[in-house]
This record gives C-alpha cells, sequence and structure tokens, in this order.
C-alpha cells in the first residue's frame, strides 16, 4: 500500500454545545487520532494542564506566532486568543496519521480556506434553553461572560451550512459513537484510496 496522508477532522459548533466534553469522551475511547492541542491566552481553570489541555501563552506571546505565520487559524473569542499549531498538525498529516481538532466556528472556517479536504463536523445543541443552562452550570463564567457566550452561539448556529456533518449532542456517548462512525465512513471513501487500489492493480 502506497503512504497515505492523515486525514483533517474538523470538530466545531457553538459555544456550550459540549464541543470540549465530547472530544474528551472520543479520546478516552481507543483511537488512532491525534488531537491538536490549541495554543490561548485565556487564564488556566483548575484542574487544567499545560501542554495537556492548552499552551497557555501571553497576548505577545501568541501575536508573534500569528505575526509568523505559525498558527494555521486563530480567533478572537470572548477576550481571549484560541489558535491551532501549523506545523503539528502539517507534519502529523504528512506522517500518515489523522489530526483531530477542537474549535470555535470562526476558526473551523479559516481551516477549510486551507484545508477544504478536511472532514467538517458540527456539534449541534438538542435546543437553545439546554445549550443555556450548560454554560450557565460550568459556573466559570460572569453573568456578562454568559450571556456574550450564549449571543455567540446564536450567531454560530447559522454557520451549520458550511460543514459536511451534523451530529446533535442529546447524548455524550451516542454522540461520539456517530463521530468514530464518520470517521470510519471517511477513510473508505472512494476518492480517498482509489489511487492505492489503482496501485495495487498494477503491481499485479
Ligand atoms: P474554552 O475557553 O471553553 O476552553 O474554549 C472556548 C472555545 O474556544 C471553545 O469553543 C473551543 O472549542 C474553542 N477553541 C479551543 N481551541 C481553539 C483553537 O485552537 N482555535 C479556535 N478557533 N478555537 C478554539
Amino acid at each position: 500500500m502506497i503512504d497515505e496522508k492523515g486525514i483533517l477532522f474538523i470538530l466545531s459548533g457553538p459555544s456550550g454545545v459540549g464541543k470540549g466534553t465530547v472530544r474528551k469522551e472520543l479520546f478516552n475511547r481507543a483511537n488512532d487520532l491525534a488531537y491538536s492541542i490549541s495554543m490561548t491566552t485565556r487564564e488556566k481553570r483548575s484542574g487544567e494542564k499545560e501542554g495537556i489541555d492548552y499552551f497557555f501563552k501571553t497576548n505577545e506571546e501568541f501575536e508573534n506566532m500569528v505575526e509568523a505565520g505559525q498558527l494555521l487559524e486563530y480567533a478572537r473569542f470572548v477576550n481571549n486568543y484560541y489558535g491551532t499549531p501549523r506545523k503539528y498538525v502539517e507534519d502529523t498529516l504528512a506522517s500518515g496519521k489523522d489530526v483531530f481538532l477542537e474549535i470555535e466556528v470562526q476558526g473551523a472556517m479559516q481551516v477549510k480556506e486551507n484545508f477544504p479536504e478536511g472532514v467538517f463536523i458540527f456539534l449541534f445543541p438538542p435546543s437553545l434553553e439546554e445549550l443555556k443552562n450548560r454554560i450557565v452550570d460550568r459556573g466559570t463564567e460572569s453573568e456578562d461572560l454568559v450571556f456574550e457566550r450564549l449571543k455567540e452561539a446564536r450567531n454560530e448556529i447559522h454557520m451549520m451550512d458550511a460543514y459536511d456533518y451534523v451530529v446533535v449532542n442529546d447524548d455524550v456517548n451516542s454522540a461520539v459513537t456517530k463521530i468514530q462512525s464518520i470517521i470510519q465512513s471517511e477513510h473508505c471513501r472512494r476518492e480517498r484510496i482509489a489511487s492505492q487500489y489503482k496501485q495495487l492493480l498494477k503491481e499485479e
């Protein structure tokens, strides 16, 4: 078999929809994905670890990385920067491994410009009421921030049209199982594997 490039999977969706929880459960299950750890300027939450949850950066450090073209995408979200390291993603894909990003929607749209062949999965909230409860229940945000995040979430839902798949997050386990099925199906797509089969036929 010819060496194949990895596939880039992008999980995105509105604030508070549960992207982080779904991503963690996906990585609790056995998989062959490489998770791209993001850079952020936001404060570390309790229990979070440098280099595991995020690479925590100052504003200046982050802006220098943007300037140097080191980020594949970045976005300002609720007064902080978040971004994806370009080199890690490109090198990992080139080595044949799939890469998984969990990012907000503005960033996902930038990735789409650079990697239209990526697989874009939109995590959809069961309802707006549920979304609000989740943002409030998280308890890490002030009232103003909850309002901000909810406003963003409403705008973000409209961006669903740009995605390949939509998964409703009414239950974490079933959402993760659906994402695993998407990953498996994408590996079976004819256009991804046709060249390998043609090569095989040539070798006969
Ligand atoms: P949180 O502060 O709750 O960890 O994340 C806030 C939002 O930023 C979430 O929607 C999360 O998916 C998103 N996010 C995390 N890393 C990145 C990144 O590298 N780029 C972008 N654009 N968004 C990110």
